[in-house]
């Protein structure tokens, strides 16, 4: 592979390829814990679709389905902010496929 020299190159902390997350299923970086939706305490506020940074939370006819594994990174934000007790998101460990 020809290596690019400087002038080649795009430009540092510039993303050249916006809306590239649509693409890449950012579900690859979760290390080791995942949301998992426990049905019969939603209450379908869908704060953890609004907080979701990746827009991985399934929504169908204006209630929350579940969660799309492809694209949840595990971050945990839906879980801290589902406000129902006991709570209908919690993070549990997954196995990792490596
Ligand atoms: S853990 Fe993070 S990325 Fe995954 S569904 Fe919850 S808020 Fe979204
Ligand atoms: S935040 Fe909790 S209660 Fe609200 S829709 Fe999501 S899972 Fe259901």
């Amino acid at each position: 592979m020809k290596k690019m020299g400087w002038k080649e190159l795009p430009p540092g902390a510039i993303n050249p390829w916006p809306g590239n997350f649509m693409e890449v299923k950012t579900g690859t970086f979760r290390g080791g814990l995942k949301p998992v939706f426990h049905a019969e305490h939603c209450i379908h506020c869908l704060f953890c679709w609004v907080y979701c940074p990746d827009n991985a939370i399934i929504v169908e006819d204006g209630k929350m389905k579940g969660i799309n594994y492809d694209y949840c990174k595990g971050c945990g934000i839906c879980t801290v902010e589902c406000p129902t007790d006991p709570k209908s998101l919690t993070m549990e460990k997954e196995e990792q496929k490596l």
